[in-house]
């Protein structure tokens, strides 16, 4: 089969590799109709990620059709349409247990990290994917979701919604800046209403990414290559700051630009990979009563928002902006690569 493989930072290529076959009875090989490109595949294509060795797949997200099940398997069977979780979850180690299996002790990950696709094991970017623990990583698809919604819901949409929303503790009436409008800034927007934010305000330097924050339901936008950004978001409060405070960029500027947005008694959670550490102004922090949160997507809410998009209850259709067939990956990767130029947002990648 064909997959995109890496060989090391800032070396990728569409290559011909071997199909991927069942390990244990617990797995599945899934027929990838449907995959896209993380901003985390940017990362790792840099060298940010060096648990990323020469010769693994990349990608974590997929919609497919199930081609063949381990003896074990009983959940999903051949013929099955269904969405990959980006986070592989064994269903029985104690992470699991609790709701945590972004944390998942499998012998899989090998290091207590449940997002393994595309990272420690080969991933989604290819035309057919292995699929470790397939009863409790795959989710049946029901008739009538698009491959365009479902694929949101293998990584962006539970981010946002698990790491931003619920995390950052929004409740009915708050005021909610989202820091950062790129995908996953956007599925964080997309999702605060489902616990009653009032206000919804989206601060990034790009002016259509703001206009796209609006379309998925920010109430406010500010630009934040505007000298005054900050008294502007203030100005849409009682001039005390946001409940709430999102950081969906992953570098400290936008970390730091929360910490001054956030209210006394508000919440501030942290949804950005960051590739260096952050300075956090405790002296200045300490009295004000704030919360602060982070991690990785457990994908536990991934069943709930699915429902919510098979009832068309979330604004999804204008996630993705460009369309390309499998074999055309590398080109899928140039678009993405120039977001800025060709203002790509997820790059659809099918077969
Ligand atoms: P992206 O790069 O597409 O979007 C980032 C946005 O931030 C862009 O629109 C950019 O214009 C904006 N931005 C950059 N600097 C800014 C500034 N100073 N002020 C305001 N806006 C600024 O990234 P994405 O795909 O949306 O992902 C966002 C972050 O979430 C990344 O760090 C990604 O790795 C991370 N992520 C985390 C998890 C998790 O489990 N915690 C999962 C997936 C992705
Ligand atoms: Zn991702
Ligand atoms: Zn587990």
């Amino acid at each position: 089969m064909k997959a995109l493989v890496y060989h090391g930072p800032g070396n990728k290529s569409w290559d011909e590799v071997p199909d991927p076959v069942l390990i244990h009875p617990t797995d599945a090989i899934v027929q990838v109709d449907t995959t896209t490109i993380c901003g985390t595949d940017l990362h790792i294509l840099k060298g940010d990620v060096p648990a990323v060795t020469p010769g693994r797949i990349l990608g974590h997200e997929a919609v497919g059709t199930v081609l063949e099940v381990g003896e074990s398997v009983t959940q999903v069977s051949v013929g099955d349409r269904v969405i990959v979780s980006c986070i592989s979850a064994c269903g029985t180690c104690t992470y699991c247990r609790s709701g945590n299996p972004s944390h998942c002790l499998s012998d899989e990950g090998a290091s207590g990290i449940g997002w393994i696709l595309g990272h420690l094991i080969d991933g989604t970017q290819a035309e057919k994917v292995r699929i470790p623990f397939a009863d409790t990583s795959l989710y049946a698809l029901p008739d009538g979701v698009p491959d365009d919604a479902a694929i949101l819901l293998s990584d962006i949409l539970p981010t946002g919604f698990e790491i931003g929303v619920q995390y950052g503790r929004v409740k009915p009436g708050d005021t909610v800046a989202v820091v950062g409008a790129g995908p996953v800034g956007l599925a964080v927007i997309a999702t605060a209403g489902l616990y009653g934010a009032a206000r919804i305000i989206s601060i990034d330097l790009d002016p259509s990414r703001l206009e796209l924050a609006r379309q998925v339901g920010a109430t406010h936008v500010v630009n934040s290559g505007e000298a005054d950004w900050a008294e502007q978001v203030r100005a849409l409060t009682d001039g005390y700051g946001v409940d709430v405070a999102i950081e969906a960029v992953g570098v400290p500027a936008t970390f730091d630009m929360c910490t001054r947005l956030v209210r006394p008694g508000g919440s501030i959670a942290n949804v950005g990979v960051h590739g260096r550490s952050v300075e956090l102004e405790l002296d200045r922090l300490w009295i004000q009563n704030i919360t602060i949160s982070m991690g990785l997507v457990n994908t536990t809410t991934l069943g709930m928002l699915l429902k919510l998009v098979a009832q068309g209850k979330l604004p999804v259709a204008t996630f993705v902006t460009h369309r390309f067939g499998l074999a055309d990956m590398m080109s899928a990767y140039e678009t993405f690569g120039n977001a800025a130029q060709t203002k790509a947002l997820k790059v659809l990648i099918s077969r």
